[in-house]
């Protein structure tokens, strides 16, 4: 059987495995950090995420749709607060019962290591961080303890998310295309916590609170918490909330009805505690490189989170590369540069429509069609 040499053991890496272990193929994943099945807190980034029907697909792929949106909470709609803290307004996502899924990154993460190790073909190295990749000799080159290893496949997969070490080791490849654009917004992660054991917000809902230059979402997890995230210019978090006084006079003004949700500690305690985190946007092209190198997920397309598409994106990644493996009998040359052909413009256009979107969730309230629809009562 062929084999096959993933960067990366997150979300997309993790798929990736699944699909190569269904196909019988031999596997080693590679993966900087810890095995997370065995950390206490696991650091990064959004502790949830949306889950759409692109993702949904590319888990059934490996038959863990099911499982996975059961573990979830299903969102059937935007629901808009106001200003003044008091009223809020609703925006189905589409037809009666189409939603999308809340769903905890790490359970989620665990999940997919969890049943790709079940098959025997396949092996996962932690704490082994991916060097380079040599295109040619077709050679992946990892560290372990200092030690550097070389190792040989038909296929190697970067899988290494939005600083991808494969990616960066390509850069210098002739007719790499390649480029990056860092938003003026950061993010910071809050929680609300259960209300008399209970959600303290409407759980079925993805909560947005648009101000203009800055906004505010909160998704609800299995544990009846909310995982809160505020995006706002790295400017307004330096000039508006330098201090416990200004933090919570920003909350008051803006959040007020999150804010007595959140409390006043929490909020201040985060702040000290962590720093806005930044978000980039990445394009490339092409996704592939020589007989066997293919980037995928976020080492092929980061994007902004304002359309929820990340790792959705990603998902739809490891289901296309599959099909086309099969349509294409392993003849990995050739479907590598199927996959390129049709995927590099997939990947463009859906970090175009993120960034669009970022637009819209942010400004919400002062899109005329949203005021004219407010206006005749329909939201
Ligand atoms: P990652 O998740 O970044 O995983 C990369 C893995 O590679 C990690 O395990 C890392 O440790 C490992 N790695 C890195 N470097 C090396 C190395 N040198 N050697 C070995 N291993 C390495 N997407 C959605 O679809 N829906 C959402 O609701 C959503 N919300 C988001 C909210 C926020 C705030 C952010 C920032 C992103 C959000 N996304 C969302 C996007 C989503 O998080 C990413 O698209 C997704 O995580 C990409 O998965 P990945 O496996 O490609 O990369």
């Amino acid at each position: 059987m062929p084999k096959v040499l993933i960067a990366g053991a997150g979300l997309v890496g993790a798929l990736n495995a699944c699909y190569f272990a269904q196909k019988g193929w031999d596997v080693e994943v590679y993966e900087f950090r810890p095995d997370i099945r065995k950390m206490e807190h696991v650091p990064g980034r959004s502790i949830n995420l949306a889950l759409s029907d692109r993702g949904k697909a590319a888990l059934e792929g490996v038959g863990l749709k099911e499982y996975i949106v059961q573990q979830g909470v299903p969102l059937y709609g935007r629901l808009v607060h106001d200003k003044d803290g008091k009223t809020f307004h609703r925006i189905p996502y589409g037809q009666p019962g189409q939603h999308i899924v809340s769903i905890n990154r790490r359970h989620l993460n665990e999940v997919m290591i969890t049943l790709a190790e079940k098959s025997p073909n396949v092996r996962f190295f932690f704490e082994h961080k991916v060097k380079s990749v040599n295109v040619e000799k077709q050679e992946l080159t990892v560290i372990c303890d200092g030690i550097e290893l070389t190792q040989k496949a038909e296929l190697i997969l970067g899988c290494d998310g939005a600083y991808s070490a494969v990616r960066r080791s390509l850069a210098a490849y002739p007719r790499f295309d390649f480029a990056q654009e860092y938003i003026e917004h950061g993010y910071v992660e809050l929680n609300i916590l259960p209300k008399n054991k209970d959600f303290a917000l409407e759980p079925n809902a993805f909560h947005l609170w648009p101000r203009g230059d800055y906004t505010m979402i909160a998704l609800a997890n299995r544990d009846h918490t909310f995982t809160v995230t505020i995006f706002a210019p790295f400017r307004v978090f330096e000039e508006q909330m330098s201090n416990d006084s200004d933090i919570i006079k920003f909350f008051e003004e803006n959040f007020h009805d999150a804010l007595e949700l959140m409390g006043r500690a929490h909020v201040l305690e985060t702040f000290h505690r962590v720093r806005p985190q930044s978000l980039v946007s990445i394009k490339c092209k092409p996704h592939h490189f020589g007989k066997s190198v293919l980037l995928t997920g976020d080492a092929a397309h980061a994007m902004v989170p304002f359309y929820g598409q990340g790792m959705n994106c990603g998902f739809e990644d490891c289901l296309v590369l599959s099909e086309i493996i099969d349509q294409h009998a392993n003849d990995i040359p050739k479907a590598l540069r199927v996959y390129s052909e049709t995927r590099v413009k997939d990947a463009h256009n859906i970090i175009d429509l993120a960034m669009y979107n970022y637009e819209e969730l942010k400004d919400l309230v002062n899109h005329t069609s949203y005021k004219l629809r407010k206006k005749l009562d329909l939201i």
